[in-house]
């Protein structure tokens, strides 16, 4: 076993794994920039991307299971890291926000050639647990108890239920 697998390593096989894949599409985002000359032979630097922007984007379809539906056409990004990788503060919060508008985002770290090998198993379960039918029957699992309480109920808990005072009897 190596100690260090390289980034473009992880990248490569990624791709490799999924390309002719029916589900799962998945393409390399161009992070950094060129310097290129103008017509009058001032240089400019063309940014492509934004830093923090995933690695991998694409758009998977989700085939759970758990409750055994499919949900087609998910958008997804793939943070790929060397095995001794580290986030970013605008990775993290790429991934952030790409999660709190219910699409998908996670890092992808090796950290063991045997992982590496496994890639597809790992990937795949990681994008199977974002089934929307499963996620929101979980959410209404874990709802919290109603806030309103009956009459025995406030009894119980507070002693007397207290008088209505009528207009009329003041
Ligand atoms: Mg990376
Ligand atoms: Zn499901």
């Amino acid at each position: 076993m190596r100690a260090i697998i390289s980034e473009k390593e992880v990248q490569d096989t990624v791709l490799g794994v999924f390309k002719y894949d029916e589900n799962i599409h998945l393409w390399r985002r161009n992070i950094g920039g060129v310097n290129v000359a103008n017509t009058n032979g001032k240089k400019r630097f063309v940014r492509f991307c934004q830093a923090g922007q995933s690695d991998l984007y694409g758009y998977v379809n989700i085939i759970c299971s758990k409750c055994g539906t499919i949900t087609k056409g998910i958008h997804v990004e793939i943070e790929i890291k060397a095995s001794n990788g580290h986030l970013t503060t605008l990775q993290e919060q790429w991934i952030a926000q790409t999660l709190d508008n219910d699409a998908i985002a996670f890092v992808f770290k090796p950290r063991t050639n045997e992982e590496l090998l496994n890639c597809r198993k790992i990937i795949v379960e990681e994008i199977n647990k974002h089934c929307p039918h499963c996620k929101r029957a979980d959410s209404q699992e874990k709802r919290p108890e109603k806030r309103t309480i009956g009459v025995e109920e406030f009894k119980r808990r507070y002693g007397k239920a207290k008088k209505r005072v009528s207009p009329k009897s003041r």
